[in-house]
Order: structure tokens, then C-alpha cells, then sequence
């Protein structure tokens, strides 16, 4: 299935959403290390010191620690472990706006053996189709290769929203840890707030992140009605791509037999404009697989947003395996349209 997120737009793009929003998460090191890069890239540095990509990666992992868990609760953390380090250090790196020595240390030596040697996996032993930087120099001074893709990412015009969508999916998945993965959010799930459209955690009642940002990704970037890119200055409104005014022919709500409508299943990022003219009316068939596409690619991602969407199916009698979504989404219609 990632196969199939890659094939509808093959790009160094694509490459860098499959890393960031479909690789497993033991940690949320990747997404310092993410963040880090795009940082470095968009100033078109062609190469960096391992030192300098040292310390946005570790005062991103120190201000997010003071938010939430980084690792998943109860994972065993040595000593010398780079969280643990990260937690010792991290009031007196905030406080010289800076990591601290012995943090500085700490993340040069455990970058190259552990988030950078990962941060191209996809699991099962497969990788990216696009390598984002090299290590080399000598082992007193180790210098980061940035490569030409991974500056295309971070220059192209969807740069802004790559970087909206890595700050997301960082949040979903340290709220996720702070939950306990695999019980709360599987349980409970995550909810819209439709004052804010922020997703919330059900069980903690905590705002997580955008509904937009969480899941644009999922699109490619793209609006789901006319499948244009949502530029940075696009006013972007959430479409519920089955219209929750629909249920009213059923005479209440409660007479809806369906699945919940204002869930993520349902949801996706589009512009406002699109959204607008949309109005009441029923999916097309290219809307209809576009999101059936959009929540098998989300199943391919680990963590919350994944189990609400398996229990959609599961609650709608689907076993949640692959290449479910068509069949969900015309039980739907056939509900709605009659
Ligand atoms: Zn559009």
C-alpha cells in the first residue's frame, strides 16, 4: 500500500511523506531530525556539520519534552539513553536557548548509529525511493551531505505545508505515547472540535493538532474535491465529504443508521472555495476514491489516527484489512442516496 501512495505521485515529495507520516515510531526522533533538515535545506546549505544539525535536532526533542512524552509510557530508558540525557539537560539547554555540552555530545554520538541510520525505512526492510542526505567526513568531524532532493523538498511550494504536517504528525504520535499507544485512542479515539478544528484526545480531553495539518498529507497535499495542491495562502476549509445535513432526510440524527459522519473517515482538507460550491451534495466517484485512497494510506501509518479508522470499519462489520474502503464508501452512498 505504501507502493500505491508512492505510484499516484511518484517524487522526492512523496518519498519524504512516506518517511515522515508511514514509518514506525518507537521514538519521536525522526521528527526532530525531520525538522532539523528542512531547516538546514531551506537555506539551501548543501552540507552541514553534524554539530550544526545537532542542535536544532536536540532543542526540538527539549521543547517538546516539556509537552508531552517522547517515548511511549513504560519503555525502558537507560541511563545513557539519549531521552534520558534530553530530560537531565533539557531545563538548562532551554535556559541558554542552546543544548547544553553534555546534550551536544550526547546527540552527535547516537544520531548517526540510530535516528539517521532509520530515518529511511519504511519497514519491513524496505526503504525510500530517495535518499535525503549522506553522512561522511572524518570521524572527528562528521559532515552531513544534504542532497538535491531533500533541497527540492524543503524549496518547493508545498514546503510550508510539509513542515504544518510534520509538526502534526509529531503531535499525534507523542499524544499518542502520553495515552499509552494501543489502549485510550483505540478505546476512545480522537474527536473534532469544530469550534477550533483541532483534533482532540478523547480520554484527556487535550487539543492534539489541526484537522487540516493532520491529514493533508494523506492527499498529497492536494484538495480533495479538484485535487489542486492548497497552497501556504489558500484558505483551507474541512469537507465532510458525505454532508452531515444528508442524515436530516432520516427525520432525526438518531434515525442515521450509518457510521458517524463527522469523523475522519469523512473528513478531508480542501479549499475553501471548492468546499463552498460542493455544498449538499454527494460525493463524485473521483471524490469517493480519492478518500477511499486517503484512508487506505492513512491505515498505512502507525498510531491513533490509524485505529479510529479501523474501528470505523470494524464497527461497520469490514475485517480492517487492506483494499476495504471501496466497499465502506458504497454502503454509505447507498444509505445516503435512497
Ligand atoms: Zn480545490
Amino acid at each position: 500500500m505504501t507502493v500505491e501512495f508512492y505510484r499516484v505521485e511518484p517524487s522526492a515529495r512523496t518519498s519524504w511523506r512516506l518517511a515522515v507520516l508511514m514509518g514506525a515510531n518507537t521514538r519521536t526522533y525522526k521528527f526532530a531530525l525531520g525538522s532539523a533538515l528542512l531547516e538546514y535545506a531551506a537555506q539551501d546549505r548543501t552540507e552541514v556539520t553534524l554539530d550544526e544539525l545537532a542542535a536544532p535536532y536536540a532543542m526540538g526533542l527539549v521543547a517538546h519534552l516539556a509537552e508531552a512524552p517522547q517515548a511511549p509510557s513504560g519503555a525502558p530508558l537507560g541511563e545513557s539513553d539519549f531521552l534520558s540525557v534530553a530530560r537531565r539537560e533539557a531545563e538548562e539547554s532551554s535556559r541558554l536557548g542552546r543544548p547544553t555540552e553534555r546534550l551536544m555530545q550526547a546527540a552527535v554520538r547516537s544520531m548517526p548509529a540510530m535516528v539517521m541510520r532509520k530515518f529511511h525505512n519504511l519497514g519491513g526492510g524496505t526503504e525510500v525511493a530517495h535518499r535525503f542526505y549522506e553522512l561522511g567526513g572524518s570521524p572527528r568531524e562528521r559532515i552531513v551531505r544534504l542532497t538535491p532532493d531533500l533541497r527540492r523538498v524543503a524549496r518547493s511550494e508545498q514546503a510550508a505545508g510539509l513542515r504544518a504536517e510534520l509538526g502534526a504528525r509529531w503531535s499525534i504520535v507523542e499524544s499518542s505515547f502520553a495515552a499509552g499507544v494501543g489502549r485510550s485512542l483505540v478505546a476512545d479515539g480522537v474527536a473534532v472540535d469544530w469550534a477550533t478544528l483541532k483534533l482532540t484526545d478523547k480520554l484527556r480531553r487535550r487539543s492534539v493538532t489541526g484537522v487540516a495539518e493532520a491529514l493533508i498529507g494523506f492527499q498529497h497535499g492536494r484538495c480533495l474535491i479538484c485535487t489542486d495542491p492548497i497552497a501556504a495562502d489558500d484558505k483551507t476549509a474541512v469537507d465532510h465529504v458525505f454532508p452531515h445535513s444528508l442524515m436530516r432526510r432520516f427525520g432525526s440524527v438518531s434515525g442515521w443508521q450509518g457510521p458517524d459522519l463527522d469523523v475522519i473517515w469523512n473528513l478531508a482538507p480542501a479549499h475553501d472555495t471548492c468546499n463552498g460550491a460542493k455544498s449538499d451534495r454527494l460525493p463524485t466517484a473521483g471524490e469517493l476514491h480519492r478518500l477511499a485512497r486517503r484512508n487506505e494510506a492513512i491505515l498505512q501509518s502507525p498510531h491513533p489516527l490509524r485505529k479510529t479508522l479501523l474501528l470505523t470499519l470494524r464497527s461497520a462489520g469490514h475485517r480492517g484489512g487492506p483494499g476495504q474502503w471501496p466497499f465502506f464508501l458504497r454502503q454509505v452512498q447507498t444509505l445516503l442516496g435512497r
